[in-house]
């Protein structure tokens, strides 16, 4: 049998067609129509659903279920998003509009716990691990848990929210209403802050060449790049940026103890050194000092990753 993984974005719904060896065979996706609501979701994706089928010859018989990623918290018992700020859903019938048009299960999780999955079953096919944390580095932090093998959900199946874990007492005010979360110094919008600050007191740096003079051209990528040429105002925002990342790592640790932890994300982009320095945190940081060493990695699946966790949700 052959699973269906659907990721409904605030900018696309995506659907992949999964084989039995946890391949994706075929992905096709969709501008998400945020204002058509949880019904325009469900249409948009059953219309993928029958290109996928059409192109391989397959009906929903050769399928076991559909799994579907969303970008906020899920009651899956009820088949309802209970929130979702992106898409501006709240307590909307997901499950029910997907139904009238795909006459199988249908399993909902929140989007990063199905990157996090995805991640899991990808690197299990490698080595065998049970326990598995996932960051992603994008326009916010994202995390997913796997705990003996199962994906940890917390009681509101809203966990874990890495992102918006207290980092900074006091500090950068986040959107969720807290000051100083996690996301709002390790994600790409946090570093493009931290790069901003430090070009505006480093007025010689070669940030402000690179960005031709104007500060809204600054962003994650600039401190890497003027870092690679030796500026040194570039290094100091990079500095500040792996120590914020490397606390906030070393704390997963304390409380989870996984065995790997996987950072994927836009900003995980920019090579070898964030992984090597998110490691040299963690062996430096981390309470445990045994010869067993969280050892982090670099995710695999990029923007699939949700797609794959979705349909790997009852697998
Ligand atoms: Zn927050």
């Amino acid at each position: 049998m052959k699973y269906l993984g659907v990721d409904s974005g605030g900018t696309k719904t995506a659907v992949g067609l999964i084989n039995e060896e946890n391949k994706l065979v075929e992905k096709r996706s969709l501008a998400t129509d945020v204002k058509g609501g949880v019904a325009e979701i469900a249409k948009n994706a059953a219309r993928l659903i029958d290109e996928i089928f059409e192109n391989q010859g397959l009906t929903y018989s050769d399928i076991e279920y559909v799994g579907v990623g969303v970008p906020g918290s899920v009651d899956n018992d009820k088949g309802l998003v209970l929130y979702a700020n992106n898409l501006d859903f709240l307590n909307a019938p997901l499950r029910d509009e997907m139904a009238k048009y795909i006459p199988l299960p249908i399993y909902l999780e929140n989007d990063a716990n199905c990157a996090a999955l995805g991640e899991y079953f990808a690197f299990k096919e490698k080595e065998d691990v049970d326990d598995f944390f996932m960051v992603t580095l994008g326009t916010g932090v994202g995390s997913g848990s796997i705990i003996n093998g199962k994906l940890f959900k917390g009681f509101n199946n809203a966990a874990p929210e890495g992102g918006h874990m207290n980092l900074v007492p006091g500090g950068r005010l986040c959107t969720c209403g807290n000051k100083g979360c996690w996301e709002m110094y390790s994600s790409g919008t946090g570093l493009t802050m931290t790069a901003r600050e430090i070009a505006e007191e480093n007025l010689d740096s070669l940030m402000w060449e690179l960005a031709g003079g104007k500060i809204e051209n600054i962003d994650g990528r600039t401190p890497f790049e003027a870092a690679s040429k030796g500026d040194k105002a570039a290094k100091e925002v990079l500095d500040k940026f792996f120590y914020h990342l490397g606390v906030a790592l070393v704390s997963v640790v304390n409380l989870f103890q996984p065995e790997i932890i996987t950072i994927g994300g836009g900003v995980s982009e920019q090579g070898d050194i964030l992984i090597d320095k998110a490691q040299e945190a963690i062996n430096n940081g981390s309470y445990t000092k045994t010869s067993r060493v969280t050892r982090v990695v670099k995710a695999e699946l990029g923007n699939e990753a949700g797609i794959y966790g979705a349909a790997f949700l009852r697998r």
